[in-house]
């Protein structure tokens, strides 16, 4: 399962994490950065791994390396939380409560706690104190989107690691090693991801991600023709995706920029949509450089409206017209 030697990318953060047990330097604390998705959890657990193993080399197949591939052990704690917050009573009943006592079975007690940015000042203050003096044996790691959220008091008491995209390869490397070579869905799944293997395995994987690039590629296909009552249907059903609108324009943003590939070379073996090839074919005869400019920056626009909590129907009503009009004036 997850340990150092088979997580792809990240080279830098494992070299750092594995010399400092090496060295006898772990932190108490860490941070590590990055957005959602990018292997942040895959890394800590294999940091467990290697704190904690028996063997003291990720044997995988010692009690305490069986123990954290199934999640269940006992000095490993995941702290959770129910709300949109990490609340005070969160840190306190989950940490400040339990650190005290000593690891069951090990030389560390480590402490994961994903989505650390949601921790509200309350619950940073309180695991302040633990980080300010932490028992001998306790290890903290917080998983981040954005350590900016976070006190300067409390930064400045952690190592922080950085999580970067991976390269496009080395997502491909993933993709073939789990799904096997020659995947229909490797193509999009790579370029989709730009980098997250999170969001890789979101293509691999999931049904509704699936139906919703159906919907979107359906869309694609006949937004040109649509009249205006077609377009306001289309958007009532898109209601059921409105927590997936991101992924539906950057599908939008890739099925432009194939056409654009296509415009350009002419070889759809450099599409993502290969099989939507006689699709794109056609638009990239009618529509302009300049018009798939213009639908890519819309993409874009629509993004930051949407951010800036501008309404979903309204955004997406402003697109699809947008895109429309590129499709049958320029
Ligand atoms: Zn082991």
């Amino acid at each position: 399962m997850c340990n150092f030697q088979n997580i792809i990318g990240h080279e830098q953060n494992i070299e750092h994490l594995e010399k400092a047990i090496a060295e006898g330097m772990v932190s108490h604390a860490y941070i590590f950065n990055g957005e959602e998705g990018i292997g942040k959890m895959t890394v800590a657990k294999a940091f467990a791994k290697a704190l904690l193993c028996e063997q003291k080399n990720s044997c995988g197949h010692c009690q305490s390396c069986i123990q954290i591939d199934s999640m269940n052990h006992p000095d490993v704690i995941y702290v959770t939380h129910e709300k949109s917050v990490i609340t005070v009573d969160d840190i306190r009943d989950q940490v400040n409560h339990t650190i005290a006592v000593k690891p069951y079975s090990s030389e560390y007690k480590i402490y994961i706690i994903d989505e650390a940015d949601k921790m509200n000042v309350m619950a940073q203050n309180a695991l302040l104190k633990t980080i300010e003096e932490p028992p001998e044996y306790a290890v903290i790691i917080l998983l981040a989107d954005n350590k900016d959220t976070f006190l300067e008091t409390i930064r400045s008491r952690c190592i922080q690691l950085n999580f970067g995209p991976l390269k496009e390869e080395q997502v491909r490397d993933y993709i073939r090693k789990h799904y096997g070579e020659n995947n229909s869905k490797e193509d999009l799944a790579a370029a989709y991801s730009m980098g997250n293997i999170g969001k890789a395995i979101k293509v691999m994987e999931s049904q509704e991600f699936e139906e919703m690039k159906n919907r979107c590629l359906n869309m694609l296909a006949h937004i040109k023709e649509w009249n205006i009552h077609e377009i306001v249907l289309y958007l009532k059903q898109m209601d059921d995706y409105k927590d997936r609108v991101f992924e539906f324009l950057d599908i939008i943003t890739i099925f432009y920029r194939d056409i654009l590939i296509l415009k350009v070379t002419g070889l759809p073996n450099k599409t993502v949509f290969k099989d939507k090839y006689s699709l794109m074919r056609k638009q990239s005869v009618y529509l302009s450089f300049e018009g798939i400019d213009r639908i890519i920056k819309e993409v874009e626009k629509a993004k930051v409206r949407l951010n800036a909590n501008v309404n979903f129907d309204v955004t997406l009503e402003l697109l699809l017209f947008a895109m429309k009009e590129n499709g049958t004036k320029w």
